[in-house]
């Protein structure tokens, strides 16, 4: 069997090695290594792959949470809601603008933001909501888009895990996630379904005006050189890394799939015993691109299941062992404990086991037999 990894990057990197070697020398050759001609390639691919009016290309994940945030227009004292399970970015870039974050529970099924709960959590102040599709299930957004038309908010979807995935909206139209909302992020950090050689981000909008003011506040604030109109900060995608992703996005769907079919093995191996709860997908079977794999384990002593497959050479992960609210920096008088239920309980019970394109049938039955061995 071969060596299980959380993230097998060399293995997949030698199947496009050709492309992305040659995509790079002809990079070193030319010495275009900032808005050169594959970042405008990679910026169209992506457009089209998405279904959406414009891409605008940034330095990373976090960047581009901000830039949207930034594009429309938010000001100190606006609140925007998020989920108290979610990867410290989103609230981050909010309490970095002085914007105030309200984070609110997640779904006990799908891990995702509570429609119940955001339209609890919204006030006069109330600007926004962010979304996250976490570990690549969709959040419930014919829920979300309905409150926020209702209350006149700004909806920015966080897909930095959720990036191929489909959902069909109240029309009955299947569209990409990250083309929902207003605008929409995602990150192209190395162990993400759509990752680069580096750092990567870019957000997505169909808001022409929108569209322009980003590519401006990405830019030093700059919409024509050397005038500086608004506040900016520099955020690009340098050339060798959109020649990677150029090569990565033909193949998305593809290693889409086989994430697809790592998850559907694992749940078949998994699904029957008592103390396992496997992830479950909401809508039709497109809406979740197992960025990761992430099991409930019941009535169990989680660490304890970590601390024996790390004695096994299996890697697994906990995301996230703390909720944000908990998080010091984003401590918070108004929340009650009472209103978090779901996170605090989801801290002790989840498990995010190896999921890449590149896992075989030997590895993961190797897991799935460990994890019912020890559990009994
Ligand atoms: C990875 C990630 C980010 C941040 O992306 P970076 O490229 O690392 O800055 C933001 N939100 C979520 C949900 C993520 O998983």
């Amino acid at each position: 069997m071969r060596k299980i990894q959380m993230v097998d990057l060399q293995t997949q990197y030698q199947f496009i090695k050709p492309q992305v070697d040659a995509g790079m020398q002809e990079v070193l050759s030319t010495g275009q290594f900032i808005n050169g001609p594959a970042v405008k390639r990679f910026q169209a691919n992506l457009e089209a792959y998405l279904g959406v009016k414009h891409v605008i290309p940034c330095a990373n994940g976090t960047d581009a949470l901000q830039v949207a945030m930034m594009g429309l227009g938010l000001k100190p004292g606006d609140e925007v809601i998020t989920a108290d399970f979610t990867f410290a970015a989103t609230v981050e870039v909010i309490a970095l603008l002085g914007l105030t974050p309200v984070l609110v529970d997640v779904l006990p099924d799908t891990f995702n933001i509570d429609p119940d709960a955001i339209e609890k959590a919204i006030t006069t102040n109330t600007k926004a909501i962010v979304p996250v599709h976490l570990f690549g299930q969709v959040a419930d957004m014919n829920r979300i888009m309905d409150i926020a038309n209702k209350h006149n908010l700004f909806v920015i979807e966080d897909n930095a895990q959720g990036i191929g995935a489909t959902y069909t909206n109240t029309a009955g139209e299947k569209i990409k996630t990250g083309s929902i909302g207003h605008v929409g992020s995602t990150s192209f950090f190395p162990s993400k379904n759509l990752g680069c050689y580096g750092d990567g981000g870019a957000i997505f909008t169909n808001d022409d005006d929108l569209a322009h003011t980003i590519r401006g506040i990405v830019n030093h604030g700059m919409y024509k050189r050397y005038h500086h109109d608004v506040v900016g900060v520099n955020s690009r995608l340098d050339s060798l890394q959109a020649v990677v992703l150029n090569e990565k996005l033909r193949l998305l769907d593809f290693y889409n799939e086989l994430r697809k079919w790592a998850a559907i093995r694992y749940t078949q191996l998994l699904q029957d015993h008592p103390k396992i709860l496997t992830p479950i997908t909401s809508g039709d079977c497109d809406s979740h691109v197992y960025h990761q794999y992430t099991l409930r384990l019941v009535d169990t002593d989680r660490d304890a299941v970590v601390a024996h497959f790390q004695e096994l050479g299996i890697p697994c992960g906990v995301y996230y062992p703390i909720p944000l609210h908990l998080q010091k920096a984003y401590v918070d008088e108004r929340y009650k404990e009472k209103d978090f239920t779901v996170t605090n309980q989801l801290i002790h019970e989840v498990i995010s086991l190896p999921m890449h394109s590149e896992l075989d049938e030997a590895q993961i039955q190797f897991i799935c037999k460990s994890l019912l061995a020890f559990l009994g």
